[in-house]
C-alpha cells in the first residue's frame, strides 16, 4: 500500500520555521492504543462520541469469514446507548448483500444504516436528473443497484473474437446514447471494456465517475488482488480526464454521508477502520475521530510511518472485536 506522500523540507528560512512547526504538529498526533488506556481515559473515550461509522471488510469480516468479537462489541457500542451506521467501500456485493452480511453480526441493521459508493452515485445522478445510458464497469450486483434505482445500462460484453485492427474500430464505435462510464471494481474487466469506455469519454459530456479506488483488495493475509485504481488510473491517462469520485475518502461521500446521517457535531463520531488511506484518511477529512484497527490491509508499521496529519488515526486497536474486553477490563459494563 502506498502511504502519504512524505512531507519535504526546503531551504528558505520561513519554509524552514514553517516545517518545523508542522513537523513538531505531527509528532504531537500520537494515536493511542486502546487497550491500554486507563479506566478513566476509556470512560472519556466512551463519552466523547455518539455515532459510531464502521467500515465492514477488515473490520467486521475478512471475505465471508467473521472476526472474533465482533458481534459482541457492536453490542456492547448498543449497550452504551450508541448509534451505529456502517460506510463500506464495497459496492461489489450489492446493498442486498451488504446488508444481508451485516446482520449475522447486527440484527437490527436496516437498509438506512448502510452506505455505499453505488448509493451516493445514485442520489447525485437523480439530482442532475441524468437520463442516459450508463456504460458500468462493476459486479453484476452492482448493475442491480442501478437497474433498481431506475437507471439504463448499456451493454459492456462483448463476445466476437477481435482478430484485426479492422475488427477493433469496429469495436470502438461510439454510441451517443451514452452519457456516463462508471469504473469500480469488475472482475471480468477486459482490455476491451477499457478501450470503449475511453471512446465514450473521448466526449466531454460525458460523465466519467468512479466508485470504489481501493490499489488492492485482501482476499486472505496471502492473496492480494489488484484493485479498481489501477484500470481507473489507465483510464485517466489514456483520456486525459479527472473522474467525480464517490468512494471512501472522497469529498462526495463525505457530503453524502453528512447529510443522510444529519451530522451535526463530526467531533462526536467515531470512525471505524482498517485501511489508512480509506478510513482514516475518510474519518480524519470529515471531523470523526478515528480507530484503526489492524485485521484488514493497514499494519502498526503503515500507522507508524505516516507522516500526514489527515492519516494518522486518534485511537488502535488490534481488532474491533477486542473491543468489548477492553471496556469490560477497564470499566466493568
Ligand atoms: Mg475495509
Amino acid at each position: 500500500m502506498l502511504l502519504s506522500a512524505r512531507l519535504f523540507f526546503h531551504g528558505t528560512r520561513s519554509f524552514s520555521l514553517c516545517s518545523q512547526f508542522r513537523r513538531m504538529h505531527i509528532s504531537e498526533m500520537v494515536p493511542k492504543d486502546l487497550s491500554a488506556l486507563s479506566s478513566s481515559e476509556m470512560r472519556q473515550f466512551l463519552n466523547s462520541f455518539d455515532t459510531v461509522l464502521c467500515d465492514c471488510d477488515g473490520v467486521i469480516w475478512n471475505l465471508s469469514q467473521p472476526i472474533k468479537g465482533v458481534n459482541e462489541s457492536l453490542e456492547k457500542l448498543k449497550k452504551c446507548g450508541k448509534t451505529i451506521h456502517y460506510v463500506s467501500n464495497n459496492n461489489a456485493v450489492g446493498t442486498k448483500g451488504l446488508l444481508r452480511s451485516l446482520k449475522k453480526f447486527d440484527s437490527d441493521v436496516t437498509n438506512d444504516d448502510l452506505i455505499i459508493p453505488t448509493q451516493a452515485i445514485i442520489a447525485y445522478l437523480k439530482r442532475i436528473q441524468f437520463d442516459k445510458e450508463i456504460f458500468l464497469l462493476g459486479s453484476i450486483y452492482m448493475k442491480e443497484d442501478f437497474e433498481n434505482a431506475g437507471f439504463c445500462l448499456a451493454n459492456t460484453e462483448y463476445e466476437k473474437m477481435v482478430d484485426s485492427f479492422e475488427a477493433v474500430r469496429e469495436l470502438l464505435e461510439d454510441n451517443e446514447n451514452i452519457g456516463a462510464v462508471i469504473c469500480d471494481y469488475d472482475i471480468y474487466l477486459s482490455n476491451i471494456k477499457l478501450s470503449r469506455s475511453t471512446t465514450f469519454l473521448r466526449r466531454p459530456e460525458v460523465l466519467f465517475i468512479t466508485g470504489a479506488t481501493d490499489r488492492k483488495l485482501h482476499i486472505d493475509t496471502k492473496i492480494v488482488l489488484p484493485g479498481p485504481h489501477f484500470y481507473q488510473s489507465s483510464l485517466m491517462e489514456v483520456t486525459g480526464r479527472t473522474p467525480l469520485e464517490f468512494g471512501k475518502p472522497s469529498k462526495n461521500l463525505q457530503k453524502y454521508v453528512t447529510t443522510k446521517y444529519n451530522i451535526q457535531d463530526p467531533s462526536r463520531v467515531l470512525f471505524v477502520g482498517d485501511s489508512i488511506m480509506q478510513d482514516v484518511k475518510f474519518g480524519s477529512s470529515c471531523g470523526y475521530q478515528t480507530l484503526l484497527v489492524f485485521t484488514g490491509i493497514s499494519t502498526m508499521s503503515d500507522m507508524k510511518s505516516c507522516q500526514s496529519e489527515n492519516l494518522i488515526p486518534n485511537y488502535y486497536l488490534n481488532s474491533f472485536g477486542d473491543l468489548c474486553t477492553v471496556v469490560r477490563q477497564k470499566l466493568d459494563l
